[in-house]
């Protein structure tokens, strides 16, 4: 292979790891790993596919056009600033690819969201990271990691492991005093879990360096269908869809997310539900000696005493069935993030962490 080189960036990338979704010998698997919707997907959702299924010799549209209105009437949104992409990782995809190269610098926060270096690799830039405060990200410290090198700044609100987020004000403070070159990237995936939270919408109306990303792999619970939109301005839009492959989403992949963001019913149920019983088990593990942030998402990251402990959990409740998510890539070795299931789930996962804090092995 003598001269057959990747790109630079290429090789320092260290591939993402997934949730957990089995464990051998053992059935009967509750999965918490991956911030999926207990619920599945709305049913509205379910019977949109199985009508489009007839069309499956088909190509579907390039322009994405009754999505994005779908969308846009659901969010009171502008449909000509949106643009969807395979999940909210390839808009992320986008920008790295249109914005950042080789000699750039993205910066990303101390616990984000592991594919932003991913991505910054990939298109030979350089990742930054920037130190959160007790696992909140800090606006002064990414302000104090700009150069004239920064293209993106990422950050997810809600953030991912920690379920933290910062307030609009503090964005907006971060949005106004980023280098002129910079572009910040608010990643929404938990948004539609905050009530009266517009994942920055009105923040991408007012600026002009702002862009929101969101997705349909969480609440809407369609992970397996690979749909996510971002909005920004018109221009930015423009840039990032002269990179988009034009079939980039499946006629059915279009046709859940189409329903599924009509299906305002759902979309609330699915939030009143995690909110209800993120505290509940927020409070059942606090009651066994499992402290956790206060979270805005639909998981919490349950914290030990150390990263042992967090290990020996992890495994206990493995045995037990019951995966989680472990935390150690993200900085975190001592937490174990465990998303919101159904109430039985979140019964039997605070049982079994209560047993093992009790002292079962
Ligand atoms: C899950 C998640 C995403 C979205 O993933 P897609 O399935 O590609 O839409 C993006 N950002 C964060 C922080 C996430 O947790």
């Amino acid at each position: 292979m003598a001269g057959i080189e990747p790109q630079p960036g290429i090789m320092e990338i260290s591939l993402y790891v997934g949730g957990k979704s089995s464990v051998e010998g053992v059935s009967n698997i509750v999965k918490l790993s991956s911030n999926e919707n207990p619920y599945g997907p709305s049913p509205a959702a379910q019977e949109a596919v199985r009508r489009s299924l007839h069309e499956m010799h088909r190509y579907p549209p390039t322009d994405h056009a009754a999505l994005r209105e779908a969308i846009a009437e659901a969010h009171g949104l502008e449909a000509d600033r949106i643009i969807c992409g395979v999940g909210s990782d390839e808009v992320l995809q986008f920008l790295c690819h249109a914005y950042a190269g080789a000699g750039d610098e993205v910066i990303h926060t101390e616990h984000g969201f592991a594919m932003y270096r991913i991505l910054a690799h990939a298109v030979g830039a350089t990742p930054v990271e920037v130190p959160e405060r007790e696992r909140v990200v800090c606006v002064d410290s990414i302000l104090e990691a700009c150069t004239e090198r920064t293209r993106l700044v990422f950050i997810a609100n809600p953030n991912n492991p920690t379920g933290t987020m910062i307030g609009l004000s503090e964005i907006e403070r971060l949005a106004a005093n980023l280098p002129e070159r910079a572009l910040l990237v608010l990643d929404g995936a938990y948004a539609e879990y905050v009530e009266g939270y517009d994942g920055g919408a009105k923040l991408v109306h007012a600026r002009d360096n702002v862009v929101m990303t969101r997705t349909f792999s969480k609440l809407y619970g369609l992970g397996g269908m690979r749909v996510g939109w971002g909005y920004g301005p018109r221009e930015i839009i423009d840039v990032l869809n002269r990179i988009r492959q034009p079939f980039n989403l499946s006629g059915v992949a279009l046709a859940a997310a189409e329903a599924a963001v009509r299906d305002s019913a759902y979309v609330e149920k699915s939030r009143s539900e995690n909110t209800r019983l993120r505290a509940w088990l927020a409070e059942a593990l606090a009651e066994h000696g499992v402290p956790s942030d206060a979270s805005t998402a639909n998981f919490v990251l349950a914290r030990f005493a150390d990263a042992e402990e967090a290990a020996a959990c992890d495994t206990y409740l493995q045995g037990q069935g019951i995966l989680v998510r472990r935390v150690t890539g993200y900085k975190l070795p001592a937490a174990l993030r465990i998303t919101v299931g159904d109430e039985a789930s979140c019964r039997r996962v605070a049982h079994c962490i209560g047993l093992f804090k009790a002292g079962a092995r």
